[in-house]
């Protein structure tokens, strides 16, 4: 499996031709700072089981430390470091004054109850407390965490501290100091950016096919919007299925998402186990949908999705990526050779990070804003950082995802003079 950091380090060496003065670079090549523990926790057997976890603190020259904590059982180190770089990068691309930094236990949460799931993320904050902090370090959500576990996570650090600081940690419930409309926000980000390239294209979401590659936060919300807005989505995946009608009508997915609250995943769609079921004409193992004949593939899982072996069997025109580096480098020059139109993680899926920064101004400055003006709000700064990177793209010649590294790198905060 290609390492994420080596894949991240690759992206910014072709951002580093276009812009050609590498010493201003050396500085993104490295994080400025990596905390590692071990965090112990009483299981609900009275049996103590240790889990590794990492903060990784990338770059905070244009503001403080930013990025999500991932529980997953693959998290590791590098993986943790290639996170946080792209958090640097995407905080530039959208120009919010915060850094870059990501945050993990390895751990498969679904094996854990609630007080185990309680225990390790108080955990996490006890761990790292002394460097994180509104000013310092704010982390929020990523893959397998939620408000609840953001809930945990500001409760301990009032604990600690002695003080209630609701600005340390962003994506917390609405009673403990979220923004309204931060849910929804990598969603909307990204749909904000595909409502504009089909206006560009002149063509109807009504004539537009669309597959979604996971079903947590973004790909369910993605799913939702797409289909409210008249796309056809004709397949959707999680971690154990795939369902993809082959008749391209596209499904109901008020109904696909009704499975999956009462089931908890789509596998029991296969035998068509309630009437409910028979919509889904195909389930099977959840690479597939990669493979799927659409028009439009939302990648919204993991990293190092499409490689070398498998970018021979996409069949879509078009990528958006909310997920976090799902294509390695070198599938990525495949597509690009092949005129693919890929909107690249660091702009598709940072509205998240941008409604998270509003969070965080929200919490220091005492304030609430409406879900409509959280969203009167994201939408200018997604489609600002849209239009550069398609223009820097145009001028140079070159992919959205090198265009979106190179614009972020001139930022004076981050390495402009
Ligand atoms: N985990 C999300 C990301 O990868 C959000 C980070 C944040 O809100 O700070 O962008």
């Amino acid at each position: 499996m290609a390492n994420p950091f080596d894949n991240a380090m690759k992206q910014l060496d072709q951002a580093a031709e276009i812009i050609g003065d590498n010493d201003r670079l050396e500085e993104l090549r490295k994080p400025n700072k990596i905390l590692q523990a071990e965090i112990e926790i009483d299981m609900d057997d009275g049996t103590k089981k240790k889990f590794p976890a990492y903060r990784v603190q990338y770059n905070n020259n244009c503001g403080p430390y930013k990025g999500g904590i991932r529980f997953h059982p693959k998290v590791d180190l590098d993986e943790v470091k290639a996170l946080s770089f792209w958090m640097t990068i995407k905080t530039a691309v959208v120009e919010i004054p915060m850094g870059g930094g990501k945050g993990g236990i390895e751990v498969d949460p679904k094996q854990l109850s609630q007080t185990e799931l309680e225990k390790l993320s108080r955990g996490f904050v006890k761990e790292f407390y002394k460097d994180l902090g509104p000013d310092k370090d704010v982390p929020a959500p990523d893959v397998n965490t939620n408000s609840q576990i953001m809930d945990w996570m500001v409760d301990e650090y009032g604990k600690l501290t002695g003080k209630p600081q609701p600005a340390m940690i962003t994506g917390k419930s609405i009673e403990a100091g979220g923004s309204l409309g931060r849910a929804t926000a990598t969603a909307d980000g990204g749909f904000f950016i595909l409502k504009e390239i089909v206006k560009e294209l002149g063509v109807l979401p009504e004539d537009l096919t669309v597959v979604v590659q996971g079903y947590g936060n973004a790909g369910a919300n993605m799913v939702d919007l797409m289909y409210n807005a008249g796309f056809k989505v004709i397949g959707v995946s999680d971690s154990k299925n795939a369902v993809i009608d082959p008749t391209k009508q596209g499904f109901d997915t008020n109904i696909i998402k009704a499975i999956k609250q009462n089931h908890g995943s789509l596998d029991v769609c296969i035998g068509n186990e309630t009437d409910k079921c028979q919509i889904v004409h195909d389930a099977m193992p959840p690479h597939k949908i990669l493979e799927a004949d659409a028009d439009i593939l939302v990648l919204a899982a993991l990293e190092n999705q499409i490689t070398e072996e498998n970018v021979k069997e996409i069949k879509a025109r078009f990528i958006i990526e909310l997920a976090n580096g799902p294509i390695t480098p070198e599938a990525d020059q495949l597509l690009n050779d092949r005129g693919m139109l890929i909107i690249p993680d660091v702009l598709a899926n940072a509205g998240g990070v941008t409604v998270s920064y509003f969070e965080w101004k929200q919490n220091m400055e005492n304030q609430k804003w409406t879900e409509q003006e959280v969203k009167e709000k994201l939408k200018p700064i997604i489609l600002d950082a849209y239009n550069n990177t398609r223009d820097v793209a145009r001028k140079h010649n070159i992919s959205l995802r090198t265009a979106a590294f190179v614009s972020a790198i001139k930022k004076v905060c981050l390495t402009g003079e």
